[in-house]
């Protein structure tokens, strides 16, 4: 990995997805429970006012880029990206190498079966693959433990966890220690996408870094959520400012 930047507060690696797939693979061989971020524009501006949530952030092996904001704003401060990194287009190469080292997922996270018909969709596409078990994501703090249980008796080894950001991200620094996963990765809507129940956005859209306004017009409830994105840019071009004046004064 040729390096890493902070972006109002939180870290990016420079890591795409070949690089991410081989590094996950070497954490799910070792014996330290590490976290997998792929870091959203709506992420850094929560950790500017959750410093805990920034922490969990922070303590990731690997932060990827899954937004076109923070791609930019870690562009500006010189870090060498090809491109974003999601959740959902890091899950069949992933899962095509872990079918080959013979490595157990868990999928934890959506409502009803999603999960169970995500990991279904992931071993047709990759024979092989070992699914350890799936798991809806609408449970308390009351069965966090439980979860984590099952989980361990499970036997995975990398643990895919959809509930949504930042619960997933809080739940993988409290918990993955307990479930017996050496990775845990926050992937988001995937399992939502993989089960068919939403549709990704076109090639062209996502090429031209658009798919939040075709997720935005698919879904415009979320319109609020997406409220992060001036205030990203905003704080990212006051942050630049800041420094700009910092270095001119140094
Ligand atoms: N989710 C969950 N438990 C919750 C809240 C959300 O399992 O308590 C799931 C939800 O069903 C969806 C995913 O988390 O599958 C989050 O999807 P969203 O599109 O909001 O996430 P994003 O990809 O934008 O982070």
């Amino acid at each position: 990995m040729s390096g890493a930047t902070s972006v109002l507060g939180c870290r990016v690696d420079a890591c795409g997805v070949d690089e991410a797939v081989a590094r996950i693979l070497e954490l799910a061989r070792g014996d330290v429970p590490a976290s997998v971020i792929t870091l959203g524009t709506e992420m850094v501006v929560r950790a500017r006012r959750d410093p805990s949530f920034r922490s969990a952030l922070n303590a990731s092996a690997l932060s990827l880029c899954d937004t076109v904001g923070v791609l930019y704003a870690a562009r500006a401060r010189g870090l060498h990206l090809e491109g974003r990194v999601t959740g959902i287009d890091l899950l069949d190469p992933l899962c095509a190498a872990l079918a080959r080292e013979g490595l157990a997922v868990y999928l934890l996270g959506a409502k009803g079966d999603t999960a169970a018909r995500a990991g279904a969709a992931l071993a047709a596409r990759h024979p092989g693959l070992r699914i350890a078990g799936a798991r809806d994501g609408y449970f308390g703090p009351a069965q966090d433990d439980e979860a984590a249980a099952t989980i361990r008796a499970s036997g995975a080894r990398v643990l895919l966890v959809g509930l949504g950001s930042p619960r997933q991200e809080l739940w993988v620094a409290d918990h993955l220690a307990k479930t017996g996963a050496l990775v845990g990765i926050g992937v988001g809507g995937s399992f939502d996408v993989l089960a068919g129940n939403v549709e990704r956005a076109p090639e062209v859209w996502r090429r031209l870094n658009v798919e939040w306004l075709y997720r935005l017009m698919k879904e415009p409830w979320r319109w609020r959520r997406q409220l992060a994105l001036p205030a990203f840019v905003l704080l990212a071009l006051q942050e630049r400012l800041t420094a700009g004046r910092g270095s001119s004064t140094a």
